[in-house]
Formats: structure tokens, sequence, C-alpha cells
């Protein structure tokens, strides 16, 4: 009988992508995914350490585990874990860079008596990239391809530095043999992420146009329709990257530039590589290539220091750019960054109110870019059909789409073309979307 595993994950989409990068390994040595984690023989949390909180729940939620499933083997794996290399809750602990070593551990494990307690496989920050061969998908349409790992910045908020190690890239043939894999089984979109996605090739002492000529290779895969790349951030969109990005028929007009604050003074203590004059820059050159782009990023409230002028002109930068979306999250001080022992801290009314303000903006800006595209022609990939012929799926510019087909057929994975004419909320409305020529 086939052993049943139970994922828990938490943090970012790069841990997404390595659950289910893990998951494919233990798939093809015969383990069976479960939804039900009390029936399951290995409960694998995939922890998360990017703020105080994420360690919390991670330390959390691996007790549960052993609550929720006594009998099965229990592993911690991901950045909690490699700062916290003593997990003792864990039969098994894995740090970020050898997680594919889990597979042979495991078996391993299984094969032991249920009471022989197994030696925890040793940690480090990692120093080359590790091949997964796989990638997560959602509704059979779009494709996850982590290309990167690591980061060099140490902005004083992040851990990650510590925990994930330095940059390092992946081979551009592995990514190309992937992605071609994907497309065979009917995968259309394709995102690009890492942790720091701009410095692809860095370590390799290549530039930021190593990335840009990566996407045209991928944009050359034939069955590739769209490519998107996470998160980005502004001091890497030089202008050479930029006219490499515009070669590129594929490429999304919808770029996620990590802001973090709209006050330069607050970059500066968070050790940001730009300043608002260069986030700027970045938008109107972008724009000027790809004119209906959509503009989404992170921002932290209440970073220590900050000052109510300097929250108000965060938010007033947001507005100028006019993003389509902000992920706002309240500052969360992480012990082991500069930033956990800087002063003053800001109050957690203050830090409350000020990430409340900014989500009210992020909304209203949503909401009026979903009306800008009234009249616009957009194509959607589209993620779900109902059986009257309704769709939804996101537009190039990722723009949330629900509307009608009028043809026949439908499923996920098609892509349709019509004009957006009118909204609801968040969402842009259209009927008569025919698949595209
Ligand atoms: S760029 Fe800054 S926030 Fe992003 S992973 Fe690196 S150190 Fe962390």
């Amino acid at each position: 009988m086939a052993y049943k595993v139970f994922f828990l994950t938490l943090g970012c989409k790069v841990n997404s992508y390595e659950s289910a990068a893990i998951g494919k390994l233990l798939m093809n040595e015969g383990f069976e995914e479960t939804q039900d984690p009390s029936e399951c023989d290995v409960y694998i949390v995939n922890t998360c350490a990017v703020t105080a909180e994420a360690d919390r729940k991670s330390r959390q939620m691996i007790r549960k585990a052993r609550r929720v499933a006594p009998r099965a083997v229990v592993v911690a794996m991901g950045c909690h874990t490699e700062m916290k290399k003593d997990e003792s809750d864990a039969d098994i602990t894995v740090g970020t860079s050898n997680r594919p070593k889990l597979v042979p551990l495991l078996l391993e494990k299984l094969s032991l008596p249920e009471d022989q307690a197994m030696q925890a496989e040793d940690l480090d920050a990692g120093t080359k990239y590790y091949e997964y061969g796989a990638v997560l998908s959602q509704e059979g349409t779009r494709a996850v391809v982590k290309i990167e790992d690591g980061c060099n910045n140490f902005c004083t908020y992040c851990i990650i530095p510590y925990s994930r190690g330095r940059v390092r890239s992946r081979k551009r043939e592995d990514v190309l043999t992937e992605i071609r894999d994907l497309t065979e089984k009917g995968y259309r979109e394709f995102v690009l992420n890492g942790i720091h996605l701009c410095s692809y090739g860095k370590e390799l002492g290549q530039d930021e146009t190593a990335l840009g000529q990566l996407l045209l290779d991928i944009a050359d895969i034939e069955g590739v329709e769209r490519i998107r790349l996470g998160s980005l951030e502004p001091s890497c969109m030089t202008e050479a990257l930029i006219a490499l990005l515009k070669k590129n028929p594929k490429l999304c007009p919808h770029f996620h530039l990590s802001l973090q604050s709209g006050s330069d003074s607050v970059l500066s203590r968070m050790n940001r590589k730009y300043d608002t004059a260069l986030f700027r820059k970045v938008v109107k050159d972008l724009r000027e290539v790809f004119p209906n782009a959509s503009f989404t990023t992170d921002m932290i409230c209440g970073f220590p220091g900050e000052t109510e002028e300097e929250h108000k002109e965060s938010c007033a930068f947001a507005e100028e750019i006019g993003f389509t979306h902000i992920h706002v999250f309240p500052f969360s001080p992480r012990e082991g960054t500069k930033a956990w022992k800087m002063t003053p801290q800001v109050s957690a009314p203050d830090k409350n109110r000020r990430t409340a303000e900014l989500r009210g903006i992020s909304d209203r800006m949503e909401e009026a870019r979903a009306r800008e595209m009234i009249g616009k022609t957009v194509s959607v990939l589209v993620e779900q059909v109902e059986s009257d012929g309704t769709f939804e799926g996101y537009s190039t510019e990722y723009i949330r789409v629900k509307g009608k087909c009028s043809e026949t057929n439908l499923v996920s994975g098609d892509i349709l073309e019509g004009v957006v004419a009118g909204t609801d909320g968040f969402l842009a409305l259209g009927d008569g979307f025919c698949r595209k020529k």
C-alpha cells in the first residue's frame, strides 16, 4: 500500500513551488498525496521565516502536525528550519538547500521501527541551485517555474539572505527543457519566479539582461502563449533589460515591482537599492513600451521610525503610480535583522490604521483600474467555466475577467478575446468573447 503524504505550506510562492516539486519527487517513488492530514503517513510542514509572526506560526504548525497525525513522520522544511536548526518537534528537519535529500531520508525513516528517532539532516544556507525538475500548476493552465534562489541584498527587515543564502541561478537549459515538457502537457502560461528574480545569472558574472535573454528563449518555444514575471526590483529594470522585454511578443504587460515604501527616507532605512525617483522612471519607461501595463507591488506600513508624514508620502506615491493592486503588510520585526533593534518601533494601533488606509487606497485603485479597461479588447486565459458558458480568468494585464463566450465546448486553458463592457468591483465584465484566432 502506498504511503500517504500531506503538505501544509506556509509563506511565499517559492515555498508553494518547492512543496509541489517535493510532492512530485515523492509521487515518483509511489507516495500518494492526501488532503486529509489524519490519515497521512508523512506530514510535511513547509515553513516560513519572513516575519516573526511567520516564525511563530511555523512552530505552531509543526506542533499541530504532531497532534493531528500522531503516527505520521513529521517533516519540517523551509526557511524557519534553516534558522531554527534544533526544531525538535519534527522527526526529520531539512533546510532550504538540501530539501531534495528528503526523499531518501523519508524512505529510510519509514523502514525503521516506529520509535527509532532519526538524526535531523545537517543544515546550511545554500550555495548551489538545486534542480527539482517539477513545477506548481493551477487549473492545468499556468505553471510557475522557479529560475533563481537566494538574495544578496540584505534589506534591513528581511531574513532571507541569512535563511536562503546568496543568489544562485538555475541552468538556462534546465529551465527551457522543463517549459518544453510542460507545453506538451498543455500548459500555456509560464510565471517565472525566484527570491530575487532580477539577480538571475549574477553569480555567473552576467548582468540583468541575462533575464531578458532567457525570456526571449522561452518565447521561442512552441506552445508557450504567455510569460509572466514574479516580483522584480526597480533597480534591476535598466533600459537594456526593458529593451529586451520590448522584443518579447509573449511577455504579459503586468509587472510586480517591489516598492515597500513610497517615502525616500524610509527606503533608505530599509536599505532598499532605489528611491522613488528611480521607481517613477522605471514605471514611465515600462509604460512607454507597454502602454496598458498593470503594476502591482508590496508595501510595508509602520517600518521603525515611520512618521505620519512619511506614511502620507508613501500613500501619495502609491496613488501617483496607480497600482492595480498593493499587497500591504504591517511591519513585523524579525529577530536577526537590523530592523529588529531599530527604534522607535511604531505602535500596533498606528501600524494597523496605516495598513487599513493603504489597503483602502489599493482597493480604490483596483476598482478604478478595472473601469479603465472598459471599451478595451482583452485576451483572457480561461480558468473556470460554468455550464452556461460563463467563464473567468485573467487578462494579460492581470485583470480578473468574467464573461460569456458565444462558442461551445469552452475549456480551461482556452484563450479568449473580447471587449470589456462593464465592471463589478474588481471584476471586468463582457459578453461575446471568442477564441483567439
Ligand atoms: S531584496 Fe530585500 S526583501 Fe527581497 S529577498 Fe532580498 S533582502 Fe529580502
